[in-house]
């Protein structure tokens, strides 16, 4: 039963390289931007708040995300493993993941859970000139450029202590995302265990 995190940088190539491994690992590819874009296409309550806060690259309030995170990982599809890709994104939410996952496994009768043996966590490492560059290039329509500045402000502030983290639990495996697509993916996959 695979479950992954994906953590990087904006424009670290995380969306790409999360769609790959799901795919070959058989297992959700959960992407929180990815949800909460639909909800603002479909312009729900969710949607509806959460837009201004992604307009301007911040983080979505974390009471808005637990709970959409939560219910995700309920569904059927995602009894069997998964991969969580944007999430999460600061201290709060990767306490809540720890949460949900001791609570699974207590259910399931586990003795003495330890949640930092539940996940790995692929960390995509970009120099920090690439990121700006590559953010800059991928920019969505609706980007703007102060936008995905921010983004990479909000990442280094809020995101990136989480990669220390995890290397202290001895859950983090760091690949170089400094090259080609393909050869990011077999790294991540030689990484994955087996
Ligand atoms: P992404 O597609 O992962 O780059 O996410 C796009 C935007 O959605 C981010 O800039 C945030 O505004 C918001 N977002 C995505 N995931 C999260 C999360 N886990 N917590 C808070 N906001 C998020």
């Amino acid at each position: 039963m695979r479950k992954l995190l994906f953590l990087g940088p904006p424009g670290a190539g995380k969306g790409t390289q999360a769609a790959r491994i799901a795919e070959s690992s058989n297992i959700p590819h959960i992407s929180t931007g990815d949800i909460l874009r639909s909800h603002v296409a479909r312009q729900t309550p969710l949607g509806v708040e959460a837009k201004s806060y992604m307009d301007r690259g911040e983080l979505v309030p974390d009471q808005l995300i637990l709970n959409m995170v939560d219910e995700r990982l309920q569904e059927a599809d995602a009894q069997n493993g998964w991969l969580l890709d944007g999430f999460p994104r600061n201290v709060t939410q990767a306490t809540f993941v720890d949460k949900l996952i001791l609570e699974k496994m207590k259910t399931a009768g586990i003795a003495n859970p330890d949640s930092s043996q539940a996940f790995q966590v692929v960390y995509l490492e970009v120099p920090d000139e690439v990121i700006l560059q590559r953010a800059l290039e991928r920019g969505r329509a609706d980007d703007t450029k102060e936008t995905i500045l921010n983004r990479i402000q909000v990442y280094r502030s809020e995101t990136s202590p989480l990669v220390e983290f995890y290397r202290e639990r001895g859950q983090l495996l760091e690949i170089n995302g400094n090259q080609s697509m393909d050869d990011v993916t077999k790294s991540i996959k030689n990484a994955i265990s087996h």
